[in-house]
């Protein structure tokens, strides 16, 4: 799986706010991610978030189909 800064990622596990979905905002042995629904960041190890990955959100698609 190839994660990069900037994607909008769906997870099986919602934060507690109930949000699944989330912004990659810094990828390595573990991952930053920030909460789009209630804006709250935190670290998730490499592993977790493949493990809950349910697939990538498609604002960031959009703009790679214009290039
Ligand atoms: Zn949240």
């Amino acid at each position: 799986m190839d994660f990069q800064v900037g994607q909008m990622i769906k997870m099986k596990k919602p934060h507690p706010c109930g949000g699944n979905e989330w912004k990659i905002l810094r990828v390595g042995m573990d991952f930053r991610i920030q909460c789009i629904k209630c804006g709250r960041d935190v670290m998730v190890p490499r592993k977790l978030v493949e493990k809950n990955f349910r697939g990538f959100l498609q604002a960031d698609t959009v703009q790679n189909e214009k290039n």
